[in-house]
């Protein structure tokens, strides 16, 4: 199915497209989050502490794949003239490239195993760009048998591995940008200066290869829209470069970066960048990763010890939090991606014998009472007494830490759990096996959009 004709279609049928848009979208949010909660409510309540087998109450994470398609819609709304290729790196998971295959998005892939898993799943190969400037040699060899062309470079030495072993290729001349105000800064690995753009493409032209078009990434996690504008305004020079070498480029790849809170803001300025300089016949892809997965994973994790600490001084209590998983694990954002997950507290509504309430403050719904706040309050909003915690992950490591103060007014216990919502990022993709724990973590789909779940056959 593709997403134009899905949109047609609700055009067709309902008449104003935008309107319906705004209510559906309207429709799924709401729906997400009780959706999101019933599941991790479900998942815990059939994990008995006394008496499960080990692994069972291994962290788990929730996933709305609907949140994936209300962002593809989003796209398709805001950048209409942008095909995006979802950068796997991301979170490689099967549903999430099952949904955006079946909605004609592209593919950004960055090793052979990337290629392999796209391709696996029925992707035409015209649909994916090997987007790593550096190339294993191997990996070339199976591209080129698999007829995957679109491919990036930004160095001689790439362009003569290139002609020896993929001579076909679509090449995509990736250039340096500003990439400051990004989270994961890339440009300090990859893209060529506009110094060496004329070297390269002439090059290229020597050894009789095929310059697609230009390439770049503003940096992961980018905040200034206006890194686009720079950028769009360098390729457009390389372009007019390429030109007058004889080459015929017809495609721009803006890259990633693009974060859900600012891509309205974003999307407007590449808009109008993209307009300023690059003509219709320019045929425009991306490659967001981020924008359409940090929201859709919820993670949970179980409190497996705790320790109280008392202040020497003023005797005041505050306690560790040990869960079993943390930045060896899913929580590997914290390292590797500057992230600052913030718990939220579960609650198992089963009730067997001998669980320990005894210190609880109450028992009340779950996704309902969660409480966070600053670590210079002692009270949250309604005056309760906030209680200070860290949260550690469950390896031998010090720095295996995902909070160093986190107040909640709850009271959390050894077997309870704790929740974190935006987990689908840059987490399970980087996990370790570290001290023997599981990189292997289960996955509870939901959907909170009907047009996700009859792609996906939920
Ligand atoms: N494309 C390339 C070449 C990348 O290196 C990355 C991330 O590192 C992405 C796309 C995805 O970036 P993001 O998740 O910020 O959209």
């Amino acid at each position: 199915v593709n997403i134009n004709d899905e949109y047609q279609a609700v055009t067709n049928n309902y008449g104003s497209k935008l309107a319906i848009e705004a209510q559906r979208v309207q429709d799924g949010e709401k729906n997400a989050k009780a959706m999101i909660g019933a599941a991790l409510q479900k998942h815990i309540d059939a994990v008995d502490p006394h008496d499960c087998e080990p692994g069972e109450e291994d962290a788990f994470f929730v996933a709305d794949i609907g949140e994936v398609y209300r962002q593809h819609l989003r796209w398709k709304k805001n950048l209409p003239r942008v095909t995006p290729h979802y950068a796997i790196k991301c979170n490689p998971d099967p549903k999430v490239l099952q949904l955006l295959a079946a909605l004609g998005a592209g593919f950004d892939c960055a090793s052979k195993a990337e290629i392999e898993q796209v391709l696996k799943i029925g992707v035409d190969p015209t649909r994916i760009i090997y987007a790593q400037p550096c190339k294993t040699k191997s990996y070339l060899r199976y591209t080129a048998k698999q007829n995957v062309k679109q491919m990036t470079f930004d160095n001689t030495d790439e362009l003569y591995k290139i002609k020896d072993l993929c001579p076909e290729a679509e090449l995509y001349l990736r250039i340096l940008t500003d990439d400051s105000a990004s989270l994961c800064r890339l440009s300090q690995k990859f893209g060529a200066s506009m110094d060496n753009t004329v070297e390269l493409l002439t090059l290229a032209k020597e050894l009789d290869l095929n310059i697609a078009g230009v390439a770049f990434h503003v940096g992961s996690g980018a905040t200034d829209p206006t890194a686009f504008v720079q950028a769009i305004r360098d390729a457009r020079t390389v372009f007019d470069q390429a030109s007058d070498l004889g080459f015929a480029p017809h495609t721009l790849d803006v890259g990633g970066g693009f974060v859900s809170e600012t891509f309205e803001d974003t999307a407007a300025v590449l808009r109008s960048a993209l307009d300023d300089h690059m003509p219709s016949n320019i045929r425009i892809i991306a490659e967001p990763g981020r924008y359409y997965t940090s929201a859709a994973f919820t993670l949970a994790c179980n409190v497996i010890a705790r320790r109280t600490v008392v202040d020497p001084e003023t005797g005041a209590k505050s306690y560790m939090l040990y869960m079993n998983d943390g930045v060896y694990g899913n929580f590997s954002s914290i390292m590797f991606d500057h992230q600052h997950p913030i718990p939220q507290v579960l609650r198992t509504t089963r009730r067997p014998d001998g669980f320990d309430y005894k210190h609880r403050s109450d028992s009340s719904e779950s996704l309902v009472d969660s409480g966070y706040s600053s670590a210079e309050e002692a009270q949250d909003n309604s005056g309760r007494r906030q209680i200070e915690y860290s949260i550690w992950g469950p390896t031998c490591d010090g720095i295996d830490c995902i909070a160093e103060k986190w107040y909640s007014a709850e009271t959390v216990d050894v077997g309870d759990w704790l929740y974190f919502e935006e987990m689908g990022a840059y987490t399970k993709c980087s996990a370790t096996r570290f001290n023997g724990f599981t990189d292997k973590h289960e996955t509870v789909y939901v959907s909170s959009e009907v047009g996700a779940s009859a792609l996906l056959g939920f």
